[in-house]
């Protein structure tokens, strides 16, 4: 499980070794994405958790070719989906993909939705492709769908067009269409940011239930409280390069990266994470650890060379730290020290999703990237 494999007998639906992303700048070469590797097996919903511009956005638009080549470039060792590589198909084939196997939901709905065609039509279009069924029956699981996505008289807003409806709406309507073609993985973008935290509850059970019902899910999101309520897996990034990874329990219990902890001290509950847009910016080191400027435990070591290894930090090979001094030569005690769960010194559940204080653990519920 170095290698950001899920642990599991059975293949991922999602197989990604060494993705890069850079971008073309008027200030040079932007390393958006800097050798991710990872697995979402089957059933599984992994989140991808950092402060905006730490890589997450960028690493799922690289995965189906929905970054803009150029100004980009994208490489990878390998990127497969149920056993297929995707990586170097022709934009066609990808489309393909897209449209069927893979569904992405952005955190903006416009960019899922056409203002000249009504919500019904877009809703049972991918009924109608991925399933032999009647015009009358898509739109029964049309109605359905919406209603499950918190539309209110479903039934008579069918008719309506994007326009009709409020940006929340609109976005749980993109969800909608992105389920509609029951795929196999559902790739989502902060699919909850722009929805009040009632409806927010509401789509994290829906996600949950498809997720349950056989459906993967690469959740990207900056809220913890979204995290815990709904990743089986976390991935942490930062300035492109994944830092830590882990079951959500064991990341949530013990976060053992010094920027892992970092986030979530900051967390400061509705607005996510308060500490500044570090990642983000162009003058991170790169190369060794990208975090060292800012580390409290950096020791030379930690500067040169490639992204320090992954080592587990606990008897579960299964949680893992990109950081020297959970190395065989390392001390990680001062780190452990530091850690604070967001969980610690509250009951988990004041603060399920949906709340307006710090994330709840999972035990109770349970981007133009620089460096
Ligand atoms: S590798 Fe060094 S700089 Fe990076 S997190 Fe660990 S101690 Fe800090």
């Amino acid at each position: 499980m170095s290698d950001g494999s899920t642990g599991d007998d059975e293949p991922p639906i999602l197989s990604v070794r060494d993705l890069r992303t850079r971008i073309r700048t008027d200030d040079g070469w932007l390393h958006a994405v800097d050798g991710v590797s990872f697995d979402v097996g089957r059933g599984e919903t992994v989140c991808l958790v950092g402060e905006s511009g730490s890589g997450k956005s960028v690493t799922c638009e690289s995965l189906t070719g929905l970054v803009p080549r150029p100004p980009a470039e994208v490489s990878a060792d390998a990127v497969e989906f149920d056993g297929e590589p995707i990586a170097g198909r022709s934009e066609a084939e990808l489309r393909s993909v897209r449209g069927s196997r893979i569904a992405h939901v952005f955190q903006n709905p416009q960019s899922a939705l056409d203002p000249v065609y009504t919500v019904g039509r877009q809703v049972t279009e991918p009924i109608r492709i991925h399933e032999d069924v009647s015009r009358s029956a898509a739109r029964d699981r049309a109605v359905d769908l919406l209603r499950r996505v918190g539309i209110p008289r479903a039934d008579e807003r069918l008719d309506g067009y994007p326009h009709e409806f409020s940006g929340g709406m609109q976005q749980r309507i993109a969800i909608a269409i992105a389920l509609a073609g029951d795929p196999d993985l559902l790739i989502a973008d902060e699919p909850t940011t722009a929805v009040d935290v009632t409806v927010q509850a509401r789509l994290l059970d829906l996600f949950r239930s498809i997720v349950g019902d056989g459906t993967s899910a690469l959740l990207v999101t900056h809220d913890l409280r979204v995290v815990a309520a709904a990743a089986d897996r976390v991935l942490v990034m930062y300035g492109g390069t994944i830092v830590e990874r882990g079951p959500v329990e064991a990341v949530f219990d013990a976060p053992s990266h010094p920027y892992t902890q970092a986030l979530f001290d900051s967390y400061g509950g509705t607005g996510g994470p308060s500490i500044a847009d570090r990642s983000a910016r162009g003058d991170l080191p790169t190369d060794g650890c990208r975090f060292r400027a800012e580390c409290p435990h950096a020791v030379d070591e930690c500067a040169g060379g490639a992204q320090p290894a992954f080592h587990a930090v606990d008897a579960s090979a299964a949680h893992a730290a990109s950081c020297v001094h959970y190395g065989p030569n390392g001390d990680p005690a001062p780190i452990r020290e530091n850690a604070t769960s967001p969980t610690d010194g509250r009951d988990p559940g004041e603060a399920e999703c949906g709340s307006t204080g710090p994330p709840a653990g999972p035990t109770a519920n349970a981007e133009g990237e620089r460096r």
